[in-house]
């Protein structure tokens, strides 16, 4: 019996058993690649998504090939700049907001990862046939086909295996057999395009009229990304009477690259794939005790890079919340709050993709002309927001809010906070340490629950001044955060202890 089965091993069933892992849970991962697949999907990724690789411990390598992008920017086919993002502001996490990366060197190390991690065991070349729910359980069969030997391994023989546990995450991706077994339907809204993608790798440097964006050009709406410092993404939407099977003849590619002044000189593809963006949500995210975490529960246009980083905060949205219930610190209500919590966040940034893709993929030349006239008066259209998280969080400015990360010392250590205290909940206080206030059943709660109590400004020392300045620009004393990085509530000292009454309310459910 497995605390917890992860069913896929994309980039969030990865993170998930990663997180699961390291709560110490016994986790079992099953996935149908024999290897790892090795080939990008996500491009983007934002500083919150870093800083759970930071807790996985995998941000070696991936930093090394990532790219801090300056600005991304979005221009018409003339050339004139419709706007453009400042992407190289400091995110509140403690990486630079945005990142372009090439997606196997994410995966690499969190793979890695999982395999030195003992509580976490790795099915892969496993087809996931069945999810059957058990009274307190549920029932995973798994099979592996007979395999001859390669340069991968040896022979194999055929498999069946029954994996038992108490909670499943169906990380099984966008066509997720999982969710169509538990007959769970999606609902669309309605976005639905074409597009050609080239990734290519780098022979030598390219310079670009445009290295980070969008082409918003009617006549082939195109996107340039940098894919990491080894690879390059090209994008075109396909036009009306273009097909995929044409559009995915190598001479397409390389001629729409000719356009930007590219040659096999410079590039060549890794691959070569037209996509269909769409946006797709499954009315409900679980189904007793089976969860669906990533694009196995929603997908959405790529214009904004979310997809992969919403189905990670799914995964840190629901790791912690498991490894409560599972502890019996918790009750099973607790999970209650996954798709309540996750959903608007997602929704914000599904409805903000499609809106960018709006923008970006318009082929009317006079609407295009609209769009154009818009940007250059001020007058575009303004673009949905991203809205606090509510659920766990108190009802106040900056509550469901992502939290600071910024460097701290103890003792010798110096470093990011999460690498010197420790994931998991923390009640940071810059004027005194937040236990001189609680009584010991507060404590003994705080405990329970892994917090991290700490005075930074006290033993612990706040290298840049940024948590004294940030609580400061609250009004705050202390803040109380939640393992997912979110912020519970904050307030004077002396309000602590209701504050953490309202979170044993919560979590002792
Ligand atoms: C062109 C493009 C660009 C994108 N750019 C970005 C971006 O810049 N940033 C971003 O955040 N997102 C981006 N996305 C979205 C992102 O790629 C997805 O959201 C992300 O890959 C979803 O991850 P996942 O782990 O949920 O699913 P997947 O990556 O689909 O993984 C699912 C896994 O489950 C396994 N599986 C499925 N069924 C079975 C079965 N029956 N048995 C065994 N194993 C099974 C699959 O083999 C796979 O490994 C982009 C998507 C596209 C198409």
């Amino acid at each position: 019996m497995h605390d917890v089965v992860v069913l896929g091993a994309g980039p969030v069933g990865l993170v998930a058993a990663g997180l699961l892992g390291r709560l110490g849970r016994d986790v079992a991962l099953v996935e149908r690649h024999p290897n790892l697949y090795n080939l990008p999907r996500a491009g983007h990724v934002d500083h919150e998504v870093v800083r759970t690789l930071q807790l996985l411990d995998c941000t070696d390598t991936f930093l090394k090939d990532a790219i801090a992008c300056e600005t991304y920017t979005m221009r018409n086919g003339k050339g004139e700049l419709l706007a453009e993002f400042p992407w190289a502001s400091e995110g509140i996490s403690g990486y630079p907001s945005d990142f372009m990366m090439y997606q196997p060197t994410m995966e690499d190390p969190l793979h890695s990862q999982l395999c030195d991690d003992p509580t976490v065991s790795l099915y892969r070349g496993f087809e996931i046939e069945n999810v059957v729910p058990g009274d307190d359980f549920v029932e995973v069969h798994a099979t592996s086909p007979a395999a001859e030997a390669d340069e991968f391994g040896p022979a194999r023989a055929a498999e069946s295996i029954v994996l038992r546990a108490r909670y499943v995450i169906a990380a099984d991706g966008g066509r997720s057999q999982t969710r169509e077994q538990l007959g769970i339907e999606r609902y669309d809204l309605g976005y639905s395009e074409e597009w050609l993608n080239a990734d290519c790798r780098r022979k030598r440097p390219v310079h670009l009229e445009l290295d980070t964006g969008q082409w918003c050009d009617p006549e082939r709406p195109t996107t340039v990304l940098p894919l990491g410092h080894r690879h390059r993404r090209f994008e075109w939407r396909l036009l009306p009477g273009e097909t995929a099977e044409q559009m995915s003849d190598p001479a397409v590619a390389w001629e729409l690259l000719a356009r930007l002044g590219l040659t096999a000189d410079d590039l060549s593809i890794v691959r070569q794939h037209v996509w269909n963006f769409e946006a797709k949500i499954a009315s409900q995210w679980s189904r007793g005790r089976v969860f669906l975490a990533g694009d196995a529960a929603h997908t959405m246009p790529p214009f904004q890079g979310q997809g992969m980083c919403s189905g990670i905060r799914d995964a840190n949205n629901l790791a912690w919340k498991l490894d409560l219930v599972l502890r019996g610190v918790s009750s099973p209500a607790l999970l209650d709050t996954y798709q309540s919590e996750r959903e608007p966040n997602l929704l914000a940034w599904t409805h903000l993709s499609i809106e960018t893709g709006k923008v970006t993929s318009v082929l009317d030349p006079e609407l295009a002309a609209a769009r154009d006239e818009a940007f250059r008066t001020g007058n575009a259209p303004a673009m949905p927001t991203i809205p606090p998280l509510t659920g766990i969080a108190r009802s106040q400015p900056g509550a469901g809010e992502l939290s600071l990360q910024a460097l701290v010392r103890r003792g010798c250590t110096e470093g990011l906070f999460d690498d010197v205290i420790g994931g998991g909940f923390t009640v940071v206080s810059t004027v005194a340490d937040p236990a001189s206030m609680l009584d010991p059943q507060q404590l003994a709660f705080l405990s329970s629950i892994g917090a991290h109590l700490v005075h930074v400004g006290g033993d612990v020392v706040d290298v840049e001044g940024k948590y004294a300045a940030h609580l400061a620009a609250q009004g705050w004393e202390v803040v109380v955060t939640r393992p997912d990085f979110y912020v519970f509530g904050g307030g004077s000292l002396a309000e602590l202890p209701g504050i953490i009454n309202e979170l044993r309310g919560h979590i002792e459910v």
